[in-house]
């Protein structure tokens, strides 16, 4: 081989027992050996050929390298920096031919040795030698000749190998050659890859989203890329030479181009959000990267700047705020927002030793608007009062929305207490106005509670609890007022919370039970209903009033349970009097608002007919007459389910809501029961007698019976004759009783006594 390519024979590498003698050593600088045209020709020759070819050496190159060392396999292996560490063969001549995409593994091969020593040389017994690697015997190698691959960096990246199937002789003269060889090679790869970063960065450059303007020491512009012009309009040709500041709409803190300078001058770098103006004069919020690039003297050559337009962020961030602290529908800060307000007021107040008050305001009536009018006049109603409310505070004051029918306000430095009523009683009018819901006219009022700050509570959370409470009372005392908070009304909040808890053990502990009272009618003296009064009993042995436990069920939503609980005990009880012979005419429930509007009514109402086998004709159910008012539309679907299961239909406690005749009229109800409130005074008290008298002629003109409740004395009973009332119940003819002493009274005194 050697003698083909014309070179003189040197000695094998072997030792006397036949080994491989393996040579080790850096790269030799060829200058040193200057004869041998024929060498030099070769050396000129692979110069060439390494330095046209670029980082992959093209075959026909390689092809050279092996003919100048008169070897079967030449290649150039680049490193893989995988794990364990590869050699790719990105250029080979193996046997005579062209090799692409070989890789072996660089542990066990001699090019492991050719990157810790830079250069190695086998002469011969390559295989004995490196008998792991496998390269070696898939290419039949015997003799290798490497020297290493070297980066600018100093980075091993590979070697260039040359290599035989049979003993290689080392020339002298043309052995370090291949180092020389190498070293260009590693030049070439140097060049490539800077000329790849240059054109990444250029790319990186043209085609960012990002502007970038590069200015030079002294702030002139001298290069922008094609992203500046879509953001700021300018080309590059009309601000090449200006000042880089030149986009400063002028709007930043004062002090923050010093800032700038001074953070690049620092740190070579600053980041930060300014304001800038586009050729077209609009300003727009910009995100921006400066960066200052130095000489090896840290003298700044360059600025790099790099901007992005953010008005889009900052829109979307500005809507995500907006989102989570105000409501949609009236476009008043929510309660978190409100909790936020309320701190900074109380902190401002506490510092300027002055007063605020925080009003909280429930619509009373606006689920009969909703359930009338539909939900978009419920929530045109919403964003009438929000109005309300804003006009006639003042812009100190905060108004918000913090739950469906639910406003709060926050009045900033009120004086006295006459101070807060006058704007209550204000508030209070403009809210009873009436809406224009599109042809329709609306009407609600407003329960008021308020907590004065400091008195009431000197933090958010007891202002708004104490607020709370102080309106709930408000409604208790009859709506459309507003009350102050009173340390009572704390107490009262908390003892409802307890009395609630024990309401559901009381549930389940068998501490509730059923007592009856009778109800007669007038002409025929006879029983013609016996209504079910629920009695609960507490651990104590004590009796908790139903006017006590009944609201609290209604708001904790235990009253479905309990309902339907007292449903079916009812119906068993009144089953059981049916088997026995018993006449009690219709056994008559209470239902409350809040079961009706539940949907599971009818099923419970049903299965507790069904499991006790009582015919609906023998059940009556008492609802009343303020809820029936709240949701008439509702209520009217139900109770002609339920008249259509024979079940009688009674309009408990009348008189109180003042419903209208158009409203009853259009009810499928059998029964009136006028509220005892207006038969306690009769027939002393005129205007009552007056009201009871047109009641029944009102009931009797629908073709309704009236029945009135809580009669207690035969004066009572004599005017309700007389009036013409059909139906009586009340002390004075059968207290409530446990089921037991019912059974006497209906076994032997189901008639009234004539009087
Ligand atoms: P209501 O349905 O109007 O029941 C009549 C109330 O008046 C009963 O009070 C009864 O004991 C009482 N009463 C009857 N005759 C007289 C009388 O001559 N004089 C006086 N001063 N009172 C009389 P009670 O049992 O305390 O029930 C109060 C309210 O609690 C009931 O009023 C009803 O609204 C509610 N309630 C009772 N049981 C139930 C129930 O099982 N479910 C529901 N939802 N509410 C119930
Ligand atoms: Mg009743
Ligand atoms: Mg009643």
């Amino acid at each position: 081989m050697i003698q083909q390519s014309g070179l003189v024979d040197s000695p094998v590498f072997a030792d006397e027992s036949g080994q491989p003698q393996i040579e080790y050593g850096e790269s030799v600088n060829i200058a040193s050996s200057r004869t041998a045209d024929p060498v030099l020709r070769a050396v000129a020759e692979l110069a060439r050929v390494a330095s046209s070819s670029g980082e992959r050496l093209s075959i026909d190159g390689i092809r050279r390298l092996a003919a100048t060392y008169g070897v079967t396999n030449a290649y150039v292996g680049r490193l893989k920096g995988e794990s364990p560490a590869k050699v790719s063969v990105t250029a080979a001549w193996i046997n005579g031919a062209a090799l692409d995409d070989y890789t072996y593994e660089l542990a066990g091969s001699p090019c492991a040795d050719v990157l810790t020593h830079g250069r190695l040389f086998v002469p011969s017994g390559a295989q004995t030698a490196y008998p792991n690697c496998k390269m070696l015997k898939q290419f039949a190698i015997e003799s290798y000749f490497g020297a290493v691959l070297t980066a600018a960096s100093g980075e091993k990246i590979g070697m260039v190998v040359v290599a035989d199937s049979a003993p290689m002789v080392k020339d002298d003269r043309l052995h370090p050659v291949l180092g020389l060889f190498a070293d260009l090679i590693s030049l070439e790869i140097g060049k490539v890859t800077a000329q790849r970063e240059l054109k990444l960065a250029a790319s990186v450059f043209n085609y960012s989203p990002q502007g970038i303007m590069l200015s030079d020491a002294e702030h002139r512009i001298c290069k922008v890329n094609a992203a500046f012009t879509t953001i700021t309009g300018w080309q590059e040709a009309d601000v090449l030479g200006r000042r880089d500041n030149m986009l400063s709409a002028g709007r930043d803190e004062p002090g923050l181009s010093e800032e700038m300078q001074a953070a690049l001058d620092d740190g070579g770098v600053w980041i930060g959000e300014l304001w800038s103006r586009r050729r077209d004069g609009e300003v727009y919020p910009e995100s921006r990267t400066v960066v200052a690039v130095r000489d090896v003297d840290q003298r700044v050559l360059h600025y790099v700047c790099m901007f992005s337009d953010i008005s889009a962020e900052k829109f979307a961030a500005e809507r995500i705020h907006r989102l989570a602290h105000y409501d949609a529908t009236t476009d008043l800060p929510n309660r978190v927002l409100l909790q936020d307000r309320l701190l900074h007021a109380i902190n401002r107040a506490g510092r300027a030793r002055g007063r605020l008050a925080l009003l909280f305001l429930d619509l009373d009536g606006f689920k009969l608007i909703n359930d009338t009018y539909g939900h978009s006049a419920g929530d045109e109603v919403l964003r009438q009062v929000g109005e309300r409310l804003e006009s006639r505070l003042r812009k100190a004051d905060v108004v918000a929305r913090i739950g469906g029918d639910e406003f709060a306000a926050v009045l900033n430095d009120v004086g006295y207490d006459n101070d807060i009523q006058a704007i209550c009683d204000h508030l209070l009018e403009v809210i009873t106005e009436p809406y224009d819901l599109s042809g329709h006219q609306g009407r609600v009022t407003t329960s008021i509670g308020i907590a004065v700050f400091p008195e009431d509570g000197s933090d958010v959370q007891t202002l708004l609890k104490h607020a709370d409470a102080a309106m709930y009372r408000a409604k208790e005392s009859g709506k459309n007022r507003y009350t102050f908070y009173a340390p009572e009304m704390n107490e009262r909040a908390e003892e409802r919370s307890q009395l609630t808890r024990l309401l559901r053990l009381a549930l389940e502990r068998n501490e509730l039970g059923l007592c009856y009272q009778p109800q007669y009618d007038l002409a025929t003296g006879r029983v013609v209903a016996v209504e079910a009064l629920i009695r609960w009993q507490d651990e104590h042995g004590n009796m908790v009033p139903p006017a006590r436990f009944i609201p609290l069920a209604e708001d904790s939503g235990l009253i479905v349970t309990l309902g339907a609980w007292v449903l079916n005990e009812a119906c068993q009880q009144a089953q059981q009097w049916r088997e026995q012979g018993l006449g009690f005419g219709r056994l008559a429930v209470n239902i409350s608002g809040r079961q009706f509007q539940d949907e599971g009514l009818l099923e419970a109402v049903d299965s507790a007919l069904s499991a006790s086998g009582l015919p609906g004709s023998c059940l009556e159910l008492e609802i009343t007459e303020s809820w029936v008012m709240e949701g008439p539309y509702r209520a009217e679907t139900q109770m002609r389910q339920l008249n259509d299961m024979g079940i009688n239909l009674v309009i408990d406690d009348f008189g109180v809501a003042n419903s209208s005749m158009a409203y009853l009229k259009r009810f499928p109800v059998q029964k009136l029961k006028v509220d005892r409130s207006f038969i306690r005074d009769i027939p002393a008290d005129q205007d009552d007698a007056a009201i009871v008298s047109a009641i029944i002629a009102m009931g009797h003109s629908l073709g309704l019976r009236v029945v009135a409740e809580g009669v207690e004395t035969a004066e009572q009973s004599t005017y309700l004759r007389g009036t013409g009332c059909d139906e009586v119940q009340g002390y004075l003819f059968g207290r409530p009783v446990r089921h037991d002493e019912m059974n006497v009274l209906l076994l032997y005194g189901p008639t009234l006594a004539p009087s």
